[in-house]
């Protein structure tokens, strides 16, 4: 499809004409990607533990003009001209984060969760360095020492692990280990953990063996911003965390410390580890830090909360194992093994119904569970009757029953009725 050049293009918008016609209208192949994809939102649902739906004013400030802005540097010290509304959109950030998790210092440039973790291990560690985190089979994330990601090849990680009768993390194994091995430096946090992690028992391990403690937040933070998870703020060195889960931001990451490491962090994301940062993403954080302020995220955090309770304690009665036997969080494991399926076929069948999630590492099964959380269903006005709903028509989707077709045609129209974008 010729695309025409300067003024001809789609810049000129015809009276009327909107942001999406404008795009149709020049690139009808794209246009129809979007909009299936928002259709795909819609009609099936999004139980994927990382996923939410950003707010329309989120959206508006991922698609303004502040994309296309170079603002290498920080506010008030850039390498580029013309940075006066990206730094009052990068202060309104910083501000606004350092406000609502109650840290000295807040750096919101990091481009992801697994950037921020870099970012982190270069602030506080040389290659080579000994790193204590939560084994990849029992949670952790690739940035915690998997082969396949830089940590696991520049530093030498120390798996611990979840206890196998409990499901619940073995602090007295942390502690041993520590001792062992003497880590440079802790990690707590986790992709499949349900439950509160406690930092402050963390904060004793890591001191006694004189370790920092890193804790990758990135699923509980909005948790922690709506009061419904302790915050790991007040205990860890470095708090590292995403804007897109359940904190319903953009997608992005970001990092909380103490004044005393606050250079070392923003030294260690630009110019250690990144070049410009996002602007429009990080206008995007800000709004986002601004709605997670109100009573209203409040509330939101909470019944994510109470509807993940009611979720996992429903499957638990339709024959699913639910890890740790529940969850303090918007998010749940199950071992689906009753059903005489694994994860991937669970996940397979789940995905034909409608229903969306990922499978995981089971520490000490045979095969794959399945991981799913509240946060985009509850974002979308869901409840109490909606998680028991959901619970039946999971189990009869796992079973893989003949009724395949009317669980797919039920969950459309479960989905249907809590539209996550209305108009
Ligand atoms: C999601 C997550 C990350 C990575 O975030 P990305 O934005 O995907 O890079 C890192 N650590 C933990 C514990 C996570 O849950």
């Amino acid at each position: 499809m010729p695309v025409t050049a300067g003024v001809e293009d789609a810049r000129t918008r015809a009276h009327g004409e909107d942001a999406d016609d404008v795009l149709r209208r020049q690139d009808p192949e794209i246009a129809d990607v979007l909009a299936g994809e928002a259709r795909r939102q819609s009609d099936s649902l999004q139980l994927i533990a990382a996923e939410n739906f950003v707010s329309p004013a989120v959206l508006a400030a991922l698609g303004s003009p502040l994309a296309n802005k170079y603002a290498e540097g920080y506010p008030g010290r850039r390498h580029h001209g013309g940075c006066e509304y990206a730094d009052a959109a990068e202060r309104l950030a910083v501000e606004r984060a350092r406000t609502l998790f109650g840290a000295e210092h807040a750096n919101v440039q990091a481009h992801s969760g697994s950037s921020a973790v870099l970012a982190a291990y270069a602030a506080l560690l040389r290659p080579g360095d000994t790193v204590l985190a939560m084994g990849l089979a029992h949670g952790g994330h690739l940035t915690h020492g998997s082969p396949a990601n830089f940590s696991g090849r520049w530093f030498t990680f120390v798996p611990y692990g979840v206890d196998a009768e409990s499901g619940l993390i073995d602090y007295a194994q942390v502690r041993d280990l520590a001792h062992q091995h003497r880590p440079k430096a802790i990690v707590c946090g986790s992709i499949s953990y349900p439950r509160h992690i406690d930092y402050a028992e963390f904060r004793e391990i890591a001191d006694e063996v004189g370790a920092a403690l890193i804790a990758d937040a990135a699923h509980p933070i909005g948790l922690v911003a709506g009061g419904a998870a302790p915050s790991p703020v007040p205990h860890a060195d470095v708090v590292c965390a995403t804007t897109h889960k359940v904190l319903r931001g953009p997608r992005g990451g970001m990092i909380l410390c103490g004044q005393e490491l606050a250079e070392r962090i923003d030294r260690a994301v630009f110019p250690f580890t990144q070049g410009g940062a996002q602007m429009h993403t990080i206008a995007a954080k800000a709004v986002a830090f601004g709605e997670a302020a109100t009573p209203v995220f409040h509330a939101y955090a909470h019944r994510v909360v109470a509807n993940a309770r009611v979720l996992a304690e429903a499957l638990g009665r339709h024959g699913f194992t639910i890890t740790t036997g529940g969850t303090d969080t918007h998010l749940i494991t199950a071992d689906p093994g009753p059903h005489s399926v694994d994860g991937r076929t669970a996940r397979a069948r789940l995905a034909a119904a409608g229903m969306v999630l990922d499978t995981c590492a089971l520490p000490y099964g045979d095969g794959r569970g399945i991981r799913f959380g509240t946060a985009a269903v509850t974002t979308q006005g869901m409840g109490a009757p909606e998680m028991e709903r959901i619970a039946v028509l999971f189990a009869a989707a796992v079973r893989g029953e003949d009724e395949a077709r009317a669980v797919r045609a039920e969950v459309r129209e479960l989905a249907e009725r809590f539209p996550p974008y209305r108009g």
